[in-house]
């Protein structure tokens, strides 16, 4: 991605000096409330309540001339405000353009306590994107899905999280929990992130459209990265076989067709995952 010297936004809430690192995680209601969003939002809660501490690396000062992992996540930030600030207009609305906090080891957020085995996530009562920077090394060593882009997707992908809250659809599938049985409720879950990954890929190709950011490879990346890190893929890694019932997700197929629809289309109204069946055959 052609990213150097491009402009950063001012939209970061740098938490990673501040010393984040002497909160523990201990279980709890915080830890439960942070596991049923990350549920929600697309995490593998079991990563938070087996997760019992938190670096104690977190209150190192962050050398400003040294940051290009930083640099890199606000130069994309402020890419999706540009785009998103003009499809937005567009249809003659105004974008809230969302805080993307970046913190090292763990660090509070209006929806509970996030570390750094929780992924990155959006939090929805306090719009605020989560992203503790290692997870960056993951997607490279754990979901072996390398290269800049890769990270640009995730971080679309939590931007979709912000656009779904501003279009009312997050608390459409939260009102149905408890209305709906827990399988269509786990239903209504993965389309909410099929939708997600979608709006990664109409952001791709709109960011491409306005600033020709895209090097050779880049969409593959994403691609091997919304593969990578779908459920069924987790499902294999982690249990040895695959569930579709508990798929939070969506499989790595799904998520590769929605993003890359979003791509190609780059048109909002293509991203009905809730009614569509045309990846029905892609479990
Ligand atoms: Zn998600």
């Amino acid at each position: 991605m052609r990213w150097i010297g491009r402009r950063e936004s001012g939209n970061v809430e740098d938490r990673r000096g501040s010393g984040g690192g002497g909160l523990a995680v201990g279980g709890g209601i915080g830890t439960v409330v942070i596991a049923i969003i990350v549920y929600l939002l697309g995490g593998d809660p079991t990563q938070i309540t087996q997760n019992t501490g938190i670096d104690q690396t977190a209150s190192q000062p962050v050398d400003p001339a040294n940051d290009e992992a930083g640099r890199f996540v606000k130069v994309v930030l402020a890419d999706t405000e540009d785009v998103w600030t003009k499809l937005f207009a567009d249809q003659g609305q105004t974008y809230p353009k969302p805080v993307l906090v970046l913190f090292r080891g763990g660090t509070s957020s209006g929806c509970g306590m996030a570390s750094a085995a929780s992924g990155p996530f959006y939090c929805p009562a306090d719009e605020k994107l989560y992203i503790d920077l290692s997870f960056y090394d993951e997607l490279r060593e754990r979901f072996n899905a390398p290269g800049d882009f890769a990270m640009a997707y995730v971080i679309a992908h939590e931007v979709g999280h912000h656009i779904q809250h501003q279009l009312g659809l997050t608390d459409q599938v939260d009102r149905a929990r408890g209305r709906v049985s827990r399988e269509q409720y786990n239903r209504m879950s993965v389309r909410l992130e099929l939708q997600a990954d979608f709006l990664a890929g109409v952001w791709a190709h709109h960011a491409q459209k306005m600033k020709n950011i895209l090097e050779q490879g880049d969409i593959e990346e994403a691609m091997a990265a919304a593969g990578a890190i779908g459920d069924d893929r987790i499902q294999e890694q982690t249990q040895g076989h695959v569930n579709p019932e508990s798929f939070t997700h969506g499989s790595s197929a799904q998520r590769v067709y929605w993003f890359k629809k979003g791509f190609q289309t780059g048109d909002m109204k293509q991203g009905d995952t809730f009614n569509s069946r045309e990846d029905a055959n892609l479990q």
